[in-house]
């Protein structure tokens, strides 16, 4: 009695069928703006999918951070393109961030890293070539 019961939303994909009005507006579900903290006059930007089976809509604010991810991932693989242009293949322990604690690991910003783990695969994006010297 009393007792709320809560669902997991996080691999939910379907929210229901919605009706396209004569003005060619339709409604959001509920459950779907609650879930995904769409609230009344947030902006959503309309997509086109690929395969033309319907639309994406995208939150204007969420779209911020994923050209902002796209910027810095260009920047970053910018920078490993002209760092690598005398062919080596750069890993962790030709990273300036690279303390290391044994033969095969090390430390960066607080956390331990295979000194082999490839530049193009650092979490951080954040690979600086050590200064040679
Ligand atoms: S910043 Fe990235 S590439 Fe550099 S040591 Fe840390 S994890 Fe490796």
């Amino acid at each position: 009695m009393g007792k709320e019961r809560r669902v997991c939303t996080r691999g939910r994909i379907v929210y229901g069928i919605v009706t396209v009005s004569e003005k060619g507006q339709i409604a959001i579900p509920v459950d779907a703006r609650r879930d995904l903290d769409i609230k009344t006059g947030d902006k959503l930007i309309v997509l086109k999918r690929k395969d033309e089976a319907g639309l994406t809509l995208i939150k204007l604010d969420k779209m911020d951070e994923l050209m902002l991810l796209l910027q810095e991932d260009e920047e970053f693989f910018k920078k490993l393109k002209e760092v690598g242009k005398m062919g080596k293949k750069y890993t962790c322990k030709d990273c300036k961030h690279y303390r290391p604690i044994d033969e095969t690991k090390g430390d960066c910003f607080g956390h331990e890293v295979p000194a082999d783990m490839p530049a193009e695969q650092c979490p951080a994006k954040a690979f600086e070539p050590k200064e040679e010297g």
